[in-house]
């Protein structure tokens, strides 16, 4: 059956799967959401018995219905091949009684690169499509690691051009050498004086500028988003959920149907509504459990209902998880109104006018899935340590704030289902962080000592992204203020 999208902040004529990957963002500032959840249309042990590219051809055939399945099939060949270090593409570890999915595995070392290896191909097919000539400019504001893996995905893609904007002191010093670095005539990176909602906000609002998308098709650009409001990255998510599934049950770890509970260290919340997704395409999947650092607006949501983003800004050791307006909720506050594009639109009003709204009791109700709890610095750091002094196994600050609400989790409720962990980074991208938490005598060492000292302490090999960058070159200086941020555009453009 055919999966139309349409905008959260409108009633408007739904959209194709192509078209929606090409716009990115709905006209109206909306989202676009898919008609209806497809149901797995092969049964769990089938799935059991699939590769990763297999799992995500059948998962990601129900969603983008208006791909051949030469053309999907084409997309997942180029997407998960050797640029992952692992055949398995997303493997997983068994530690302090969890299973951690390892998302890690691909050139950036984040779980980004899930989505953002098989986007540049999802984006060309589209463009392919709908005869579109113009060059096709990525635009993206990062907290640190979309940044990086979409440069990685469209360096040197023909057709195609990429601005990617991070907060100047808002990133580890590794993901910023990653992003400097990076090499290709197409690709620009900026870092700008503010947070990341700032720069969020900035990309939002060029987005939405019609004169400029008017001037730019005139010379022959229109703009797409890599960022994780873009259906053609939140699809590639779900598959990993289904693939892990799959891979307990291959494994006996689990009987056919028996439910697991995931948790997923969130911050634009892309990668756990695809949980969600997962979830409601029939996954057997219990709690979704939503794990914040510092910044735990999306805590105090579940808890109270009352979503507030006017409090203090907090620079912690997750930063990709340092954000206050979580994008991808509207896909699911749109959901809990009833697929309501009228309420929903009301709500993300007072959002950008008073910065917060509040969710009605029949709404609340509808976020029975999810569990949300948060982690300061002090027991992320805790728990780092902890499963590294009790297994050997070493995880990184994201997936370490997921860890440690897992435990609150289950001191809470004592609940025994089996879960699985999004481990969304590799340690080796947060290497400070990480080995500080694991004993302070490590602050004195240089960023590469450390990156050496935790290969040796953890019993892993130097990721070849670190390698990479040892001695890379710095390609990019550029810096602005976030006001500034569409001149920097047109300069790049010639505009
Ligand atoms: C992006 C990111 C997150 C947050 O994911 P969302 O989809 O934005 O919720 C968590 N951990 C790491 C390492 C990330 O890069």
């Amino acid at each position: 059956m055919e999966v139309l999208y349409y905008s959260t902040r409108s009633n408007g004529q739904p959209i194709k799967a192509s078209q929606a990957i090409l716009k990115g963002l709905s006209d109206d500032g909306g989202l676009f959401v898919p008609d209806h959840v497809p149901a797995l249309d092969k049964s769990l042990k089938e799935l059991a018995g699939m590769s990763y590219q297999q799992v995500a051809y059948e998962v990601m055939k129900l969603f983008l219905t208006d791909f051949t399945e030469e053309e999907l099939k084409n997309c997942i060949a180029k997407a998960y091949d050797e640029k992952f270090d692992t055949d398995v593409i997303a493997p997983m570890a068994e530690a302090e009684g969890a299973y951690f999915l390892e998302l890690f595995h691909g050139p950036t070392i984040a779980f980004k690169d899930m989505a953002l290896s098989i986007l540049p191909h999802l984006l060309i097919t589209s463009a392919r499509k709908n005869q579109i000539k113009n060059e096709i400019v990525i635009l993206t504001a990062t907290s640190g690691d979309t940044g990086k893996a979409a440069l990685a995905g469209f360096a040197n893609v023909e057709g195609t051009r990429i601005i990617v904007f991070y907060p100047k002191n808002g990133v580890s010093p590794i993901q910023e050498k990653q992003m400097v670095t990076q090499k290709g005539a197409n690709t620009l990176v900026v870092g700008i004086h503010g947070n990341f909602d700032d720069a969020q906000t900035g990309v939002k609002k060029i987005f939405s500028d019609k004169a400029l998308a008017k001037e730019m098709d005139e010379k022959g650009f229109q703009f797409s988003s890599a960022n994780s409001i873009n259906v053609g990255r939140l699809v590639p998510q779900v598959c990993y959920y289904v693939y892990a599934y799959a891979r307990l049950l291959a494994e006996g770890r689990i009987a056919e149907g028996e439910k697991i509970n995931i948790v997923v260290p969130t911050g634009n919340f892309g990668n756990i509504l695809a949980a969600f997704y997962a979830k409601n395409m029939g996954l057997p999947i219990d709690k979704l459990i939503c794990a914040s650092n510092e910044n735990k607006v999306l805590f105090d949501f579940f808890s109270t209902g009352v979503y507030d983003r006017n409090r203090e800004f907090m620079l912690t050791s997750s930063p990709s998880m340092d954000i206050l307006i979580s994008s991808n909720l509207e896909r699911l506050i749109y959901r809990i109104a009833g697929n309501d594009a009228k309420k929903n639109q009301e709500l993300m009003a007072a959002l950008s006018g008073q910065g917060k709204y509040v969710i009605d009791d029949a709404m609340k109700a509808g976020l029975a899935d999810f569990y949300g709890n948060y982690a300061s610095e002090q027991e992320t750091a805790a728990i780092i340590k902890k499963i590294y002094e009790d297994c050997g196994y070493v995880i990184d600050t994201h997936t370490a704030v997921a860890a440690a609400v897992y435990e609150k989790y289950q001191a809470e409720t004592k609940d025994q289902t089996k879960t699985v962990i999004a481990s969304t980074a590799s340690p080796f991208k947060f290497t400070r962080s990480v080995m500080n938490a694991i004993d302070a005598k490590y602050d004195s060492m240089t960023d590469f000592e450390l990156v050496d000292e935790l290969s040796k302490l953890a019993n892993v090999k130097v990721p070849n992204a670190i390698e990479e960058i040892r001695t890379a070159p710095v390609l990019h200086d550029k810096q602005c203020d976030s006001d500034q941020m569409q001149n920097v555009v047109r300069e790049f453009l010639g505009l």
